[in-house]
């Protein structure tokens, strides 16, 4: 099979030659530095399968492109498929798959640091120590033992979160529409309103959807706790950003925290510092000092990326086996050019 990996950073290299070399499995893989898009898509030239991060598009002209080009098998090294026209890939014979788990505890943890961070300023703590300032005016945070911490969407990553607060003392409340047994032992379901009136930080884990976009829009920052956090580690475009910043310059919201950002696409993964950034509410937003952004990192662990690699190679494999893969999220689709796959190692 010959694999061709888009979005590559030096440290997605690292890992999934150690994967590949610890693999039985006989893949030849061609690394990009490029994300896929229109334009890039002739770099899958060859390939059997495409392995994508989270910026990469995956709009139908793109995957009806891939199909174009022969490739079979879209490989997500990502859990959320929010980015991907799954019906398009259906229609076009590409099966998708991804990485459901890996390691939800990296990205719960990173959560749990924005919360500590944004609660006890230890942002700019650190900034102001390192100035010779040592000041605690306007550093005082609040006691997390005995808050409400709300989680939204109590999957593998919202449980992974309501754990460790309640480890804080923390009361977990939650809302989901599917209910979870794990979560039951650990904390409150409630309604989406009760649990933005009730809880002092509110964290977001549930995936993006036409259902979930935008859910902290300006009437659900009105119905949170005056002072309340908002955590979001999950995807940008769960919130409005523009509201955010309203409600933070009435004072109403009490802070923010995001990892991810609706506007993240053309930002994220790159350095641009020395350049001119053109997106005026992500500026707007860092100028706040109960504000913290910070760019898609909280999955960026060791066991994380190990297991995205591994993860990655075990799809692939059972791919070229099966023709389909127990992670495929293209569950109905009949391969009927499984056969040309080039089978070769297991
Ligand atoms: P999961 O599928 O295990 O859980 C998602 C939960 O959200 C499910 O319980 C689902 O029922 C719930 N949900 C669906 N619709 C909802 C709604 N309208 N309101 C509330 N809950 C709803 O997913 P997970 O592994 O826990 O991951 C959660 C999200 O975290 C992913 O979708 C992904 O976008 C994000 N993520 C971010 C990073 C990062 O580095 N920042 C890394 C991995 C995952």
């Amino acid at each position: 099979m010959k694999l061709a990996v888009f979005s590559t950073k030096p440290y997605d290299k690292r890992y999934i030659e150690a994967a590949r070399t610890a693999s039985p499995l006989n893949i030849e893989v061609v690394y990009h530095e490029f994300p896929l898009e229109e334009d890039t898509v002739i770099l899958a030239q060859g390939a059997d399968a495409i392995c994508v991060f989270v910026n990469d598009s995956l709009k139908a002209p793109v995957v009806q492109a891939l199909a174009r080009e022969g490739v079979k098998a879209i490989l997500l090294r990502c859990a959320g498929f929010n980015h991907v026209d799954l019906v398009a890939a259906e229609k076009a014979g590409i099966m998708v798959a991804n990485v459901p788990s890996y390691s939800p505890e990296a990205v719960a943890e990173f959560a749990v640091a924005l919360i500590q961070t944004l609660n006890r300023n230890t942002h700019r703590a650190y900034n102001r120590a390192r100035e010779g300032n040592f000041a605690l005016n306007g550093l005082m945070g609040r006691t997390l033992f005995g808050k409400t911490v709300g989680i939204i969407g109590t999957g593998k990553i919202g449980i992974a979160t309501a754990r460790i607060m309640k480890g804080f003392g923390c009361k977990v409340v939650a809302f989901d529409p599917f209910v979870s047994k794990a979560f039951e032992g650990i904390g409150e379901y409630k309604g989406l309103d009760e649990v933005l009136a009730e809880s002092d930080v509110i964290s977001l884990h549930c995936p993006l959807m036409d259902s979930t976009r935008q859910i902290i829009n300006e009437e659900a920052l009105a119905k949170m706790k005056p002072g309340a956090l908002l955590i979001n580690t999950s995807r940008g475009g769960l919130v409005d950003t523009k509201a955010v910043i309203r409600a933070l310059k009435t004072q109403h919201l009490g802070g923010v925290a995001l990892d991810v950002y609706e506007g993240e696409g053309s930002l994220f993964y790159d350095d641009h510092s020395g350049e001119i950034i053109h997106d005026d509410v992500l500026m707007r937003l860092m100028t706040f000092h109960n504000a913290i952004v910070t760019g898609h990192q909280a999955f960026f662990t060791e066991e994380a990326l190990k297991e995205i690699a591994e993860c990655t190679l075990r799809n692939a494999g059972e791919f070229m086996n099966t023709g389909t893969c127990t992670n495929s999220l293209t569950k109905d689709l009949r391969l009927t050019r499984v056969e040309s796959l080039p089978v070769r190692g297991v």
